[in-house]
């Protein structure tokens, strides 16, 4: 029997490699249902070949343009309503930023696999994710290639084999650059990562390093390791997706070429392995993998991401709140490259931590970061 496969975020880059993984595995999976943000001509066209039963948006659409039946949801909160309804044998949550975090509440609670892609949910969900996660009995199955490594390296010894787990990072276009060339970059140059193709806002959190911090965070809740327990390597080439060192000295690495169809297609078919549409990697000497040290000294968004960990409570949210709301600062041009970093210094630094035991206060605290990065702009104008 084929697996139904829930999609939310249908139109971004892990949502259309997400499609594109099921339209190679027709003879497995089904799709039941498709959310995106307002890209509606993407929508219609994955609808009509998908033929969903369900499509949610949060802009209005034309019905007419969808295949004759299909239930719509449409509102700020179409996605949570369309998890909550649909039953899917698997969710994959490819939803961008803070916003994924109700949708993968609403999914959990049908106690089902979750294959997720966002990392954001589940920095700022922190416990609150995990409790739901145990009350409903769902499973959740990393995406982000850095965790499915880690995901895929820990199958080979206990927990308590376990000596760290260490996140590669491409370092993301300016790796070479001093702090001082890093002031006039431009957004252009931001967006140009030398080996991944993604949507916009994680490709600046990699030339930023805050997607790497996020990571780190994400890495902790995901596996339940500390922040003593996880490290941070550079690795230019971005094939050593990431790796687990375990405590006889044995490094597990896994490597592939750098394709995001390869951790979605494990999270959809695990335990099983199956072909997959990706190139398989050749090694060979005249490309050599380069590891270097990531200093939390001089990539301070991986040192806020080690102190917002350690912090815990609605640290970790504010971290990702303010990290999203100077993001869209630099879009619209308001801030330059190295200010980000002082925007999500000054919100750390403005907000009093406490515990994120309910969704209202993680709520809170993604307002109250955002609102610290816009008065430390206001402020910073005078
Ligand atoms: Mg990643």
């Amino acid at each position: 029997m084929k697996r139904s496969v829930l999609l939310l975020g249908c139109t971004g880059s892990i949502g259309t490699q997400t499609v594109d993984v099921i339209r190679y595995h027709a003879d497995r999976f089904s799709v039941v249902g498709l959310s995106c943000k307002s890209d509606v001509e993407t929508l219609y066209a994955q609808a009509n070949e998908l033929r969903p039963r369900y499509v949610a948006v949060e802009t209005p659409l034309d019905p007419g343009r969808l295949p004759q039946g299909t239930e719509i949801f449409t509102g700020a909160d179409a996605a949570e309503r369309l998890a909550k309804a649909s039953d899917a044998d698997v969710t994959v949550l490819a939803i961008s930023g803070y916003a994924a975090l109700r949708p993968l509440l609403a999914a959990i609670k049908h106690g089902k696999r979750i294959a997720i892609a966002n990392k954001e949910s589940l920095v700022c969900g922190g416990r609150l994710v995990d409790a739901a996660l145990a009350l409903y009995g769902a499973e959740l199955l990393p995406i982000d290639s850095e965790q499915s490594a880690i995901f895929q390296a820990l199958q080979n010894g206990r927990r308590n084999e376990v000596k760290s787990l260490i996140l590669t990072a491409s370092g993301g276009p300016f790796f070479r650059k001093t702090r001082g060339e890093l002031k006039n970059v431009s957004l252009a140059d931001a967006l140009n990562h030398p080996t991944w193709k993604m949507g916009r806002k994680i490709t600046l959190d990699s030339a930023t390093l805050f997607n790497k911090g996020l990571e780190i965070i994400e890495a902790s809740r995901l596996f339940h390791f500390d922040a003593e327990h996880i490290s941070v390597l550079i690795h230019p080439q971005s094939i050593v997706h990431s790796m687990v060192e375990y405590r006889d000295g044995t490094v597990m690495a896994n490597m592939s070429k750098p394709d995001m169809r390869l951790p979605i297609q494990y999270a959809l078919t695990y335990p099983e392995r199956t072909e997959s549409p990706c190139e398989p990697l050749k090694l060979d000497l005249t490309h050599p993998l380069e590891f270097y040290p990531a200093d939390p000294e001089r990539f301070h968004a991986i040192r806020m991401a080690y102190d917002a960990l350690r912090a815990d409570g609605i640290m970790p949210t504010v971290y990702n709140g303010a990290n999203e709301r100077a993001a869209e600062a630099y879009f619209a041009g308001r801030i330059g490259f190295i200010d980000i970093e002082d925007c999500v210094d000054a919100a750390l630094n403005a907000i009093e931590n406490r515990p994120a035991d309910t969704i209202e206060t993680i709520a809170a605290a993604d307002k109250a970061a955002r609102y610290a990065v816009d008065r430390f702009l206001a402020g910073r104008k005078q």
